[in-house]
């Protein structure tokens, strides 16, 4: 253009320095030229890529265009969670087939199939695929769960598939319409060209929407190479690290990671975690030890629990040192056993079976009746509203107690060998003060014993998870037999709505969101008017009861940026998430102190 008419051409650069000293920001503009005469048409602050907002506002910065501040505004954590995620190889050779709506994050390569059956047969073999539908419904759930990733030719991002590929954090890319897909005959025509049948290789890419033929390389994020620590110099590494540096000196908020093993908890202290806020413990009765948990459900009397538990106290004391170990010297919260005790037991219809089959060979084992008889005793309609959480504690006092045995010793353990233990002990689904200071006083006891048996005074505290709508109206009496709260928003938003939340997203979400009934769904950004109001109340009736307790939430919430304003609003201390949302929080919770604009 300089060329062709300098005139113009030096007309529009000052056009444009106007515009962005005015605008502050990268616009886009547009405009024409006519018989030699400059006429700008429109502008407005210009779209952007996730690293393009990164690399934008450090250079702004560098531009003296604006403080670190506002560009601190001008990211946010969805941003850099997108760049968290594998993504293709921009220099690989790519066959582009469509383009969809971006529904969920991540780069996925696998086999095409057409039905949900297919999906999990071949992923049972070992194979990676691409479940393809026009649209999802609840039937196609199991083969969402295994497939790498979904594609459908319709649907917006709140249809069924995108919902349901969100909450599960599988990558989705929806409404490819140029995609006549066909079930039946199990493959996809794109409009005006190729055929992709079964079995044929396809990627995904569920940031840009972008659906490919064949195989497309992976390569891994800059950005989590970074945080692994990692040495990469590279320019939206750099422009990310001067951000998280920024918010991290900005922020109130600490940021604590849910981590059950030493490797999650290594990884989020990597990625600047600073505690453990959950700890799950349930895991750890599974695989070979639910052998224990089943002599424990069929034991005869007290000696018959005490052998039982006494089996389970050495490899459940196992768990915890390097957990420990990977959070020295800072607190590690671990929740006690929290799912319904069936949970560990056999199938019944299993069972069921198993017993019919003895019975006609004559092999009826009584160990097997009494296991049975167990399991159809423990068997429940509603086991989210059944005996879970503190409820077990009460029920069987000795697994607790155990629990706390076992923390408790490893703790002690660690400081006695020079290292820094800080467990705190969460008892799950309290609801009201009596429940917790039935089991509170019983782990006051063994930790008085435990420090008396070896020796050593372990930091240690006991709290509770707020997590039912009663415990939120309850928490000024709850407070003053708690030393910390941490809300369990995944259960208070199930228990608040009355949502099952391991089936209504598959099920009448994309509906409802459709509708408005909510513009997102509850479990994935709090209800801020409905749930958060308990949280709000329970943290300033619990503030109010005992000013020194700590306030801290781990619910899926305390990972997602809408949500984390509000906890620094209500004042909690700290928010928990998982590893790879770590990053995203310190973001976000810098970026809540920051004054609106
Ligand atoms: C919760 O309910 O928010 C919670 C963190 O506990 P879980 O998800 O294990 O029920
Ligand atoms: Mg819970």
């Amino acid at each position: 253009m300089e060329k062709v008419d300098k005139k113009s051409h030096d007309e529009l650069l000052e056009i444009m320095a106007t515009l962005e000293q005015h605008y502050l920001d990268m616009c886009d503009i547009e405009f024409t030229v006519e018989l030699g005469k400059l006429w700008m048409l429109q502008t407005r602050v210009g779209k952007r890529t996730p690293e393009a907002a990164f690399r934008i506002a450090v250079h702004m910065v560098d531009e003296g265009l604006i403080d670190m501040d506002e560009a601190l505004r001008r990211v946010n954590g969805e941003q850099l969670a997108n760049l968290m995620f594998p993504r293709f190889d921009t220099s690989a050779a790519k066959d582009l087939l469509a383009v969809g709506m971006n529904a969920s994050p991540g780069a996925a390569v696998g086999k095409a199939v057409f039905d949900w059956a297919t999906a999990v047969e071949w992923a049972e073999q070992g194979e990676d695929v691409i479940l393809v539908r026009k649209e999802t419904t609840p039937e196609d759930l199991h083969g969402m769960m295994v497939a790498r990733g979904v594609l459908t030719s319709r649907g917006g991002k709140t249809s069924h598939a995108a919902v349901v590929a969100r909450g599960m954090g599988r990558t989705c890319v929806c409404g490819a319409e140029a995609l006549d897909v066909d079930t039946r005959e199990g493959e996809f025509t794109v409009r005006g060209g190729k055929t992709i049948r079964e079995g044929d290789v396809i990627s995904i890419d569920g940031s840009t929407g972008e659906v490919f033929h064949g195989e497309v390389p992976v390569v891994p994020s800059f950005v989590v190479r970074h945080f692994e620590g990692e040495d990469v110099d590279q320019p939206l590494v750099r422009a990310v690290a001067r951000l998280m540096e920024h918010a991290d000196s900005k922020r109130r908020l600490r940021v604590r990671t849910n981590a059950d093993t030493a490797e999650d908890a290594a990884r989020a202290r990597r990625f600047g975690a600073q505690g453990i806020g959950l700890c799950r413990t349930e895991h750890m009765f599974l695989g070979e030890r639910r052998q224990l948990v089943e002599n424990l459900i069929v034991a005869e009397g007290e000696e018959g629990v005490d052998a039982a538990l006494g089996e389970l106290l050495p490899l459940q004391r196992q768990d915890f040192p390097e957990i420990f170990e990977a959070m020295d010297g800072l607190p590690v919260t671990i929740r006690l056993i929290d799912p319904p005790l069936h949970e560990f037991l056999p199938d019944l219809t299993d069972l069921s079976v198993a017993m019919a089959v003895a019975d006609i060979h004559g092999h009826r084992k009584k160990r097997q009746r009494k296991l049975l008889a167990a399991v159809q005793r423990l068997h429940e309609s509603n086991p989210m509203l059944g005996l879970r959480g503190v409820r077990l504690g009460i029920v069987i006092p000795g697994l607790f107690t155990m629990q706390a045995r076992a923390i408790l010793e490893a703790a002690a353990e660690r400081i006695r060998n020079g290292g820094r233990a800080e467990p705190e002990i969460m008892i799950p689904l309290v609801a009201s003060v009596r429940e917790l200071d039935s089991v509170k006083g019983r782990i006051e006891q063994i930790a008085s014993e435990v420090e008396a048996e070896l020796g050593v005074t372990i930091p240690h505290k006991i709290g509770t998870m707020i997590e039912l709508p009663r415990a939120a109206m309850t928490a000024g009496e709850i407070a003053g037999s708690a030393e910390f709260f941490s809300f369990g928003t995944n259960d208070l938003t199930q228990m608040t709505w009355g949502f099952s939340r391991d089936d209504v997203e598959a099920s009448f979400f994309s509906t409802y969101l459709e509708q408005g009934v909510f513009p997102v769904s509850p479990f994935e950004s709090l209800d801020v008017d409905g749930v958060g109001a308990l949280v709000r109340k329970a943290a300033t009736d619990g503030r109010e009861a005992n000013p020194d307790l700590h306030l801290g939430v781990c619910g899926e919430h305390g990972g997602d940026p809408r949500s984390i304003h509000f906890f620094d609003e209500v004042g909690l201390d700290y928010v928990s998430c998982s590893p790879f949302r770590v990053p995203v929080a310190r973001l976000e919770a810098g970026r809540a102190t920051l004054p609106a604009r």
